[in-house]
């Protein structure tokens, strides 16, 4: 099996430490590829490509926005044309029903696109301003951030790197880039793709390998000037704590806990399928999973019934079978989830759905979880506080709007979350209340790349996705130009 290599200064290189990591289909067990395993002196290398490339060569950022369009689109054109090969990729890789990878890599495509088309609009402004110095035209510009440091995670291996990736190159930036050690063989056909369109040396450098050894040196780099990650809340704090050495800009997209709410007047069937899609989709490995169940207690009965009879109806196994719900990213995620499960029947928790590993047929091999539901869950309780990462959602009750409202908020986090009814006034007037960066009112999940994507509280800082997005991987400059040039008589007075 062909070892996969770090893309560094535009030459395909393998780590200076001579090890390597086998990366294994979560599905089966089965290894799947090999790739070199980096360490901080790889990450450097990959640093000093972006650098020079920047600052010295300064290729990518003098090209006019129309000629970066003209790449992106290329770059989406390629996407396009391996997309069925790029699906099973990710199949394999985390373990998603093919249809789901399928979207993502349809996304992917129109992310590209997106930022090709948004790069060449209009950007900034222009202002005539006179403040007693004389006539000034005042324009501001936006210009590239420099040398851009960008981590993703495991649980869509192709969609987080391409919502990092568009935007920045757009932009005019350099990168250095580390996918997860986990899921990393998209993102490396993204590299390949890269180097075929021809990208000036040293504009993108991939580094694969592990978090701490290549994560801590792009967070602590002096020569990085900004850096974008996607991820555990407690590994976002650590870069944001490693990236005060120079003040460097941060971007974190990190974990949730986020609340469905749904009031009795609800449609119960489309409740059913939107909360199913908020928790199964993924394995319920969504940062925005609708992990937190908040319904009206009038309604509770009738709706667990049916989630429990749905639920129990999801089919699992191999993604490339197109089941309704796939693997666990690991061994390790799986029986993280699997604990958790453990501590919240501890805890007084009622399991009604699931509970348990999921080990017939073929899944007899491999990571699979069943479709869990805790039902009598209260906020004190560590399933309802903490993020599992996986298919396992609680069910907690409310009385009055006040109170799902007050339910809801009570989490350390702020990423997304829904409302449920069919009073638009009212499932209007509390989505507003949901202090998060995502919502949704009668549907769970569905994201766009025109809108911008983020979280409140510990999900983090700064919007990926949408205009927005771009603005993240662009400083803002103002010049401002004397209309009258001369002396002005300031020191004549
Ligand atoms: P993780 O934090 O363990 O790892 C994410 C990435 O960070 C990986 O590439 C990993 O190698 C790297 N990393 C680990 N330690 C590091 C360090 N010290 N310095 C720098 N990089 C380091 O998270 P994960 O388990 O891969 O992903 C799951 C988490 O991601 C969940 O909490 C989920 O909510 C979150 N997530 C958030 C979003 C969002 O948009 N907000 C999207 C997807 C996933």
């Amino acid at each position: 099996m062909e070892i996969k290599k770090n893309y560094i200064n535009g030459e395909w290189v393998e780590s200076v430490t001579g090890r390597t990591r086998d990366i294994i289909c979560p599905s089966n067990e089965e290894r799947i590829g090999i790739t070199t395993e980096s360490s901080a002196a790889d990450a450097k290398q990959a640093i000093l490509a972006a650098k020079s490339a920047f600052y010295e060569t300064g290729e990518w950022r003098r090209t006019c926005g129309q000629v970066r369009a003209d790449y992106l689109y290329k770059i989406a054109s390629k996407i396009e044309q391996k997309r069925d090969e790029l699906a099973k990729m990710d199949t394999l890789d985390n373990g998603k029903p093919l249809r789901e990878a399928q979207c993502d890599i349809e996304d992917a495509v129109a992310c590209f696109k997106y930022y090709a088309g948004l790069i060449t609009k209009p950007q900034g402004g222009v202002y005539e301003v006179n403040d007693g110095f004389g006539p000034m035209h005042s324009y501001c510009m936006h210009e590239p951030v420099g040398v851009c440091a960008q981590i993703t995670p495991w649980n869509y291996p192709m969609l987080m790197s391409v919502w990092k990736l568009a935007p920045a190159l757009a932009a005019g930036n350099c990168i250095v880039f580390k996918p997860s050690e986990n899921a990393p063989l998209s993102t490396i056909a993204l590299f390949e793709i890269f180097d075929e369109v021809g990208l000036p040396k040293g504009t993108v450098n991939l580094v694969l390998g592990n978090g701490p050894e290549v994560g801590n040196e792009f967070s602590e780099s002096l020569d990085v000037d900004m850096i974008t990650f996607t991820g555990s809340t407690k590994t976002g704090q650590a870069i944001a704590k490693n990236a005060v050495g120079n003040l460097k800009k941060v971007g974190l997209e990190l974990g949730g806990k986020s609340p469905n709410i749904i009031f009795a007047d609800a449609d119960l069937e489309g409740a059913v399928e939107w909360a199913m899609i908020g928790i199964f989709f993924n394995a319920g490995q969504v940062c925005s999973a609708g992990s937190r169940i908040i319904i009206e207690e009038s309604f509770k009965d009738v709706f667990v019934k049916r989630l429990i009879e749905r639920a129990n109806a999801i089919t699992i196994g191999p993604g490339m079978e197109n089941p309704d719900m796939g693997a666990i990213i690991t061994k390790e995620q799986m029986n993280k989830i699997l604990s958790y499960i453990e501590t919240a029947k501890e805890e007084g928790a009622t399991l009604v759905c699931g509970g348990a590993r999921y080990t017939q047929g073929e899944c007899a091999k491999g990571f699979y979880i069943r479709p869990t539901v805790f039902d009598q869950c209260t906020s004190d309780m560590k399933i309802v506080r903490e993020e599992v990462f996986g298919p396992v959602v609680t069910i907690q009750t409310f009385k009055t709007e006040e109170e799902a409202i007050a339910l809801a908020n009570d989490t350390p986090y702020g990423l997304a979350g829904a409302v449920f009814s069919t009073d638009g006034a009212r499932a209007l007037r509390v989505v507003k209340e949901i202090r998060a960066g995502i919502t949704w009112i009668n549907c769970y999940n569905p994201t766009f790349n025109e809108a911008p994507w983020g979280g409140y509280k510990m999900s983090g800082w700064g919007r990926e996705l949408s205009v927005h997005g771009l603005e993240e991987y662009q400083e803002v400059k103002q010049i401002n130009i004397n209309l009258a040039p001369g002396t002005i008589g300031w020191y004549e007075h």
